[in-house]
Protein backbone atom coordinates (compact mmCIF):
# COMPACT_ATOMS: atom_id res chain seq x y z
CA UNK A 1 0.00 0.00 0.00
CA UNK A 2 2.39 2.46 -1.26
CA UNK A 3 0.05 5.29 -0.53
CA UNK A 4 0.05 4.38 3.45
CA UNK A 5 3.56 4.41 3.50
CA UNK A 6 3.80 7.77 1.80
CA UNK A 7 1.44 9.03 4.46
CA UNK A 8 3.40 8.06 7.41
CA UNK A 9 6.43 9.00 5.73
CA UNK A 10 5.36 12.47 5.76
CA UNK A 11 3.83 12.28 9.16
CA UNK A 12 6.85 10.76 10.78
CA UNK A 13 9.04 13.15 9.27
CA UNK A 14 7.93 16.51 10.66
CA UNK A 15 10.22 18.14 13.07
CA UNK A 16 12.81 15.88 12.34
CA UNK A 17 16.19 16.46 9.98
CA UNK A 18 14.00 14.48 7.78
CA UNK A 19 11.34 17.43 6.85
CA UNK A 20 11.58 17.71 3.75
CA UNK A 21 13.11 14.65 2.64
CA UNK A 22 11.61 12.98 -0.67
CA UNK A 23 10.49 9.42 -0.62
CA UNK A 24 10.81 7.55 -4.23
CA UNK A 25 8.58 4.28 -4.26
CA UNK A 26 9.23 2.21 -7.02
CA UNK A 27 6.00 0.00 -7.67
CA UNK A 28 6.24 -3.44 -8.18
CA UNK A 29 2.66 -4.61 -9.56
CA UNK A 30 0.18 -7.17 -7.72
CA UNK A 31 -0.30 -10.26 -9.14
CA UNK A 32 -2.20 -13.37 -7.37
CA UNK A 33 -2.84 -16.80 -8.25
CA UNK A 34 -6.34 -18.36 -7.98
CA UNK A 35 -6.23 -21.14 -4.98
CA UNK A 36 -9.26 -22.99 -7.24
CA UNK A 37 -8.67 -22.95 -11.05
CA UNK A 38 -4.79 -21.75 -10.51
CA UNK A 39 -5.46 -18.13 -12.95
CA UNK A 40 -2.83 -15.37 -12.77
CA UNK A 41 -4.45 -12.76 -11.70
CA UNK A 42 -3.27 -8.60 -11.32
CA UNK A 43 -3.84 -6.66 -8.70
CA UNK A 44 -3.95 -3.23 -7.26
CA UNK A 45 -5.16 -3.99 -3.87
CA UNK A 46 -4.65 -7.08 -1.65
CA UNK A 47 -7.10 -8.38 -2.49
CA UNK A 48 -9.51 -9.68 -5.66
CA UNK A 49 -11.62 -11.35 -6.97
CA UNK A 50 -10.46 -14.89 -10.27
CA UNK A 51 -11.43 -13.75 -13.64
CA UNK A 52 -12.17 -16.62 -14.45
CA UNK A 53 -13.58 -18.71 -11.76
CA UNK A 54 -15.01 -15.65 -9.54
CA UNK A 55 -13.25 -17.07 -6.47
CA UNK A 56 -12.21 -14.90 -3.83
CA UNK A 57 -8.94 -17.39 -2.47
CA UNK A 58 -6.14 -15.71 -3.98
CA UNK A 59 -2.58 -16.59 -2.70
CA UNK A 60 -0.64 -13.09 -3.39
CA UNK A 61 2.64 -13.64 -5.14
CA UNK A 62 3.86 -10.83 -6.38
CA UNK A 63 3.37 -7.46 -5.03
CA UNK A 64 4.22 -7.05 -1.34
CA UNK A 65 7.72 -6.84 -1.34
CA UNK A 66 9.08 -4.18 0.42
CA UNK A 67 13.24 -3.70 -0.09
CA UNK A 68 14.75 0.12 0.34
CA UNK A 69 17.49 0.23 -2.36
CA UNK A 70 19.37 3.63 -1.75
CA UNK A 71 19.34 6.28 1.01
CA UNK A 72 21.22 9.43 0.11
CA UNK A 73 21.95 12.02 3.10
CA UNK A 74 23.69 14.94 2.78
CA UNK A 75 26.16 16.60 5.70
CA UNK A 76 24.08 18.57 8.06
ZN1 LIG B 1 -10.18 -18.95 -10.36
Amino acid sequence: MPDAIRFCFDICCQGTVLEGATLEIIETPGLASCCHCGAKIELDRPFGICDRCGSVELKIIQGEELKIRSIEIEDL
